[in-house]
């Protein structure tokens, strides 16, 4: 115990911010340097060492080192600039981290499970030290950002993810749980790799990985609860599709690869719709892809659609893909994409003759395979619309389908651009500053999982990332969509997020989707009380004087 009480204060939790009687009752005094300091001062050093480090992995593992060290300075120093370090804790560095995961490993976080803890699932879960988890983000790394099967070394997302709950929705930290199921990698670089630390076997896709998933989201609720939040992330496209159909009515889950980026996306699109006055239902979009992100925004836009009137038939009509093989016509077989195959427009050889066939208004990338996008891609779009909507959404920075350079030269600075990962802003020849829009998951996912969490939905309909695309997109100023900006300032982010759950929290109580009883009349007020915050607590004990009178005898 005491080993573990001086490891606990020795430094941490707050470090040199515990004031005199903390030091002196906690027995610390002495075994810090003798100034008191203020989380001011500790953020400012922190930012001061960051400033100086240019390699932006050297900057992730100083990071998740104040992480393990003092969370709340973690947390203030990520909140105050969220807009610079988020592309350190989440998309793309933390895509560098995944990959060298191995390499750069200092303390492990998260909980692992194996194949070969099956039947064992529940005793594993005990081990991990918090007793009251509200939310859960699991991958089996198979499909890392658009990096591939990086198998265990996928940690780093679900701790990414789960940092962004925090710094985003103020969801506290400890409620959170980040998970690898481990059922081995196809990845051959990490089966020779020395330093790779999860099963060296291909990875199990019999019967036992189902089963072992199965039994992992039972001991979940068994232990943590039945409305206990589970995040799907990066696993393979097979996989995610079949266990969202098979687990969103039984659990409060969903994938955010399909339906967090079908939000963001269409957020972007709605926003985009407000610059240029067109309806939603009067756009015909092609996507490069016709993977998890393609199959979730193109539903979730013919959900928007048909809340308009339109039938889903005709929606589906203005939704066109193009994959590895090229357009998705008739003969396709992949069920997930049927809605989206079409008779064959004629002879479509390359993703520039489908522009030029098919006439899109927006054309959207979530290939994962590089810049595919090229110049005469643009510049088609640039001559069939006076707004062209391009979206490149593919994740790391290497795999975007185009810059938002070209894609503003190549159109005289008409399109409308968003990309997965940040890109900074534009200046056109003219003088012109345009700010590409940043269509990051983190606008939905914290925002969406906090309003989930607290008014206890069951199980999470589709039609909430309906509304927290619109609640997102409303939040974009006129004079933001003058800048090019199709999303909020992501400096704003916890705002934003904050918002779009006092709105998703009135929607699920007002369709009946809410278990929180009694339910809060006032939502603004209810939510903003639970936020956490990171302020350091006081360790004193509560201590007062009884008044004079007392028990002794008369
Ligand atoms: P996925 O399910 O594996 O889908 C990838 C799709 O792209 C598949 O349909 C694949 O076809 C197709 N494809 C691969 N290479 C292609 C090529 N050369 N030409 C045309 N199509 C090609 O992956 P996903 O989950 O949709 O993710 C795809 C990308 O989107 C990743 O880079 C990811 O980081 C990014 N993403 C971004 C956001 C965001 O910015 N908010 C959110 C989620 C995902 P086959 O099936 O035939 O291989
Ligand atoms: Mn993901």
């Amino acid at each position: 115990l005491i080993f573990t009480l001086s490891l606990c204060f020795y430094g941490s939790p707050q470090g040199m911010a515990f004031s005199l009687q903390e030091r002196q009752i906690l027995g610390i005094h002495g075994l810090l340097p003798p100034k008191v300091e203020t989380q001011d001062i500790q953020a400012l050093r922190f930012q001061n060492n960051l400033k100086k480090m240019t390699d932006p992995l050297e900057k992730y593992i100083y990071l998740m080192g104040i992480q393990e060290r003092n969370e709340r300075l973690f947390y203030r120093v990520l909140m105050e600039d969220i807009e610079e370090l988020m592309p350190i804790v989440y998309t793309p560095t933390v895509g560098l981290a995944c990959t060298h995961y191995g390499h750069i490993f200092r303390r492990p976080k998260g909980l692992f499970i194996s194949i070969l803890d099956k039947g064992h699932v529940r005793s594993i879960l005990d081990n991990w030290p918090e007793t009251n988890v509200s939310a859960v983000v699991v991958t089996d790394g198979e499909r890392i950002l658009g990096l591939g099967d990086l198998g265990v070394y996928g940690m780093g997302i679900p701790v990414g993810k789960l940092c962004l709950y925090t710094a985003c929705a103020g969801i506290r930290p400890e409620k959170c749980l980040p998970v690898v199921i481990d059922v081995g990698t196809d990845n051959e670089t990490l089966l020779e790799d020395p330093f790779y630390m999860g099963l060296y076997q291909k990875r199990d896709r019999s019967q036992a990985y189902d089963d072992l998933i199965d039994e992992f989201m039972e001991a979940v609720v068994d232990k943590y609860g039945q409305d206990t939040l589970i995040q799907f992330e990066d696993f393979g496209n097979h996989n995610a599709f079949r266990f969202l159909r098979k687990y969103r009515e039984k659990f409060c889950t969903f994938n955010d690869d399909i339906q967090g980026t079908a939000s963001v996306a269409l957020a972007g699109l709605l926003a985009a719709q407000r610059a240029i006055g067109k309806p939603i239902t009067e756009h015909r979009v092609l996507f490069l892809g016709a993977g998890e992100a393609a199959l979730g925004i193109a539903n979730l836009i013919v959900m928007a659609m048909t809340e308009t009137g339109m039938t889903q038939a005709e929606a589906r009509k203005k939704i066109w893909m193009y994959d590895k093989y090229g357009l998705l016509v008739k003969q396709e077989t992949d069920t997930n994409q049927e809605a989206f195959v079409h008779e064959s427009p004629g002879n479509v050889e390359s993703f520039l003759d489908a522009v030029n066939t098919i006439k899109p208004t927006a054309i959207i990338g979530v290939a994962g395979a590089g810049r595919l996008f090229t110049h005469d891609v643009i510049k088609a779009m640039g001559i069939l619309n006076e707004r062209p909507i391009i979206f490149s959404l593919s994740n790391p920075t290497n795999k975007a389908e185009c810059t938002p350079n070209d894609a503003y030269t190549l159109t005289n600075g008409r399109c409308l651009f968003a990309s997965g990962s940040p890109f900074g802003p534009v200046t056109l020849s003219d003088g012109r500053v345009l700010t590409p829009g940043q269509g990051n998951n983190a606008y939905i996912f914290p925002g969406v999982a906090l309003a989930v969490i607290l008014s206890r939905v069951r199980h999470i309909s589709d039609t909430v990332f309906l509304e927290a695309a619109k609640a997102l997109a409303e939040q974009v100023t006129d004079k933001e969509l003058e800048e090019g900006r199709l999303y909020p300032p992501l400096s704003n982010i916890r705002e934003v997020s904050i918002q779009m759950a006092i709105k998703l929290v009135e929607y699920v109580y007002a369709k009946g989707m809410a278990f929180r009883y009694p339910e809060p009349l006032d939502k603004n007020g209810f939510i903003r009380a639970t936020v956490w915050n990171t302020n350091y607590d006081c360790f004193l004990p509560d201590t007062y004087d009884w008044p004079g009178i007392g028990f002794s005898p008369k």
